[in-house]
């Protein structure tokens, strides 16, 4: 009805021009109540199409993979985070996974279809980075592709590879994320190291949602953003001066900063707070969670 009503004042502005074609074809002549006409019906199609696109844009997201009981078991098993979650935001935490599954396609190497667990894994990932923050769909994503082993530079299978997880900025590649399976679930297995390859993977999409991976996610205030930028800038210092828990590899540059610092946050929210009180609030007020409370 509300649709309806914000529709009102354009379809009676229609129908008044519709009823002046025959009253001008009667005392102007033909052409001018032609070109009326036209403008019109564009001026109705133009409206119609605005509206379907606004329309679409408000729909709720109705397709998504049913979470049964033997998922949230296997939730309360493996995923502390939501383990400790209240009962209602665990809710939302299976209705969000529920979209992530809908949305993203899954690929694991060498299987036909993709276990149940490595797309709990994944989605949870996904979940937990963007926790607290309204439902995005995750700079684009389109496909996660899970490895049986980490790789290397070139995406070869690579026992020794460094590379756990990675994500693209740009080109084909663009909306890809490559993430190994042992290091997906390590992240989860270790609960207290502060490390979480599938949210750190997953933070760097939230960090590149508004267009730069530079360390500063989007929509964060603007005095949130000075704050942030000066606290980045003194850590990575520290790191490198062997002052900081927080984890070397986040000194690499001001992206990595941001999505190892967000995993921290998400893992062991209260060392957080204790260690890098100033690192803790912007984080807190950015997701508008207080973390710290329940874990
Ligand atoms: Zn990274």
């Amino acid at each position: 009805m509300k649709k309806l009503n914000a529709f009102g004042p354009w379809i009676l502005l229609f129908l008044v021009l519709l009823t002046a074609i025959p009253v001008i074809l009667h005392y102007k002549g033909f052409n001018f109540a032609k070109i009326l006409g036209v403008m019109v019906v564009v001026g109705i199609v133009t409206a119609l199409w605005i509206w379907r696109i606004n329309a679409r844009k408000k729909a709720p997201r109705n397709e998504r993979v049913q979470i049964d009981t033997n998922d949230k078991f296997w939730l309360k098993e493996h995923i502390s985070f939501y383990r400790k979650l209240k009962k209602d935001d665990q809710k939302t935490f299976r209705d969000r996974l529920g979209i992530f599954l809908a949305d993203v396609t899954i690929t694991e190497i060498d299987k036909e279809m993709p276990d149940k667990s490595t797309c709990l894994y994944v989605g949870s990932s996904a979940v937990i980075a963007f926790w607290g923050l309204p439902y995005w769909n995750y700079a684009d994503l389109q496909e996660v592709i899970v490895y049986p082993s980490n790789f290397d530079e070139d995406n070869q299978l690579n026992e020794r590879g460094m590379i756990g997880g990675k994500v693209y900025h740009g080109g084909i590649m663009d909306r890809t994320m490559i993430l190994s399976l042992p290091e997906l679930k390590k992240g989860f297995a270790i609960d207290n190291d502060k490390k979480n390859v599938g949210v750190h993977e997953f933070a760097h999409l939230l960090d590149k949602s508004d267009g730069s991976l530079d360390g500063v996610p989007p929509e964060m205030g603007k005095h949130d953003r000075e704050v942030w930028t000066q606290l980045m800038e003194k850590e990575i210092e520290a790191i490198a001066d062997d002052d900081s828990t927080v984890p070397e590899y986040g000194a690499t540059n001001k992206a990595e900063f941001f999505a190892v610092v967000t995993s921290y946050y998400k893992e062991c929210p209260k060392l957080l707070k204790i260690n890098h009180r100033e690192l803790y609030e912007v984080l807190d007020r950015y997701y508008g969670k207080d973390l710290s409370a329940d874990k």
